[in-house]
């Protein structure tokens, strides 16, 4: 496995790998691997006959007063799981690397940036379109891998790169989740053990919503049951949303008649805190009824 800080040598390998007309998948994180990055790993490595990780905790997605000097870093622990799942690159690259001095042009999404976390963290999905952009360019993947558990963040990449043309297919798995029900997630090792009960409080709402949306198609009245459900447990609440599931603008009713493709989804997303440590999380609502 090879592990790589510059570009020119990724390039190089990349290169190398192109004239044999090898395909390449990727799988972009900020490290402290946990199962969740396995699974995306896994699939990518069976979909192509290279793969690259990239592990970047990217400065620019994070706010003045965000969690950037204490976000976990554990690059030895990584490099095992990475070797585990068969990674052919690690690609790390220092702050300097991607942002270097006099550095000035940024991707901007547009309206899906706005909304959920985009309101309550103003440029992060600026400062994530921009350095996925940067890395897609270096790295030039067939195939990029995501987690759900970033729901916007993946509808968002999804957008950028139907948006720019680009031949890169992007694949969105399942959230991975603890055997509880918590979606793992690199802050959840900041949880207090207090905290970490308190948690499961947001998958149990999420659930329970699902389960009424089966019969209740208003979306008032399901997100005011969410939030009554993580007030009692969270220390604060930043939103809990009905989206449509593709262009994530907020939905008065689940019933929206059917599309050429049938009946369009919805997803309900929330995002709160526990102590200082923020956890998002997000699930499908599905008209079984229909
Ligand atoms: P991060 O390192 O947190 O930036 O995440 C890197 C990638 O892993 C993103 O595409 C995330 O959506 C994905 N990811 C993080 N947590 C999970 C999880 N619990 N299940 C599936 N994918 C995840």
């Amino acid at each position: 496995m090879h592990i790589i800080h510059t570009i020119d040598a990724l390039t190089h390998l990349v290169r190398q790998w192109r004239t044999h007309h090898e395909r390449i998948a990727y799988v972009p994180t900020m490290g402290a691997l946990h199962a969740g990055h396995s699974a995306l790993l896994q699939a990518a490595r069976a979909s192509a006959d290279r793969l690259i990780l990239s592990i970047f905790v990217n400065p620019m997605q994070f706010g003045p007063t965000e969690d950037l000097a204490t976000y976990p870093r554990t690059f030895d622990a990584d490099c095992v799981i990475a070797q585990q799942c068969e990674v052919d690159a690690i690609f790390a690259p220092t702050v300097e690397t991607i942002y270097p001095e006099g550095d000035q042009t940024v991707v901007d999404v547009g309206p899906l940036a706005e909304g959920l976390c985009g309101a309550h963290r103003p440029g992060h999905f600026r400062g994530v379109a921009t350095v996925v952009c940067k890395l897609f360019h270096i790295m030039a993947p067939d195939v990029a891998y995501f987690g759900e558990k970033d729901y916007q963040q993946l509808q968002l990449i999804r957008r950028m790169v139907r948006d720019l043309h680009w031949p890169i297919t992007i694949v969105g798995l399942p959230t991975v989740r603890e055997a509880d029900g918590l979606a793992l997630s690199s802050r959840n090792r900041h949880l207090a053990p207090s905290e970490r009960a308190r948690a499961l409080a947001i998958p149990r709402a999420l659930h329970a919503c699902q389960a009424r949306a089966r019969t209740l198609r208003e979306t008032a009245p399901l997100i005011a049951g969410v939030q009554a459900a993580l007030a009692q447990a969270l220390d604060r609440i930043d939103y809990v949303a009905i989206v449509d599931a593709e262009d994530l603008t907020p939905l008065a009713s689940l019933d929206r008649g059917p599309t050429a493709t049938g009946v369009r989804p919805a997803r309900l997303c929330v995002a709160g805190y526990l102590g200082t440590t923020r956890l998002i999380d997000n699930i499908a609502l599905v008209p079984h009824d229909r």
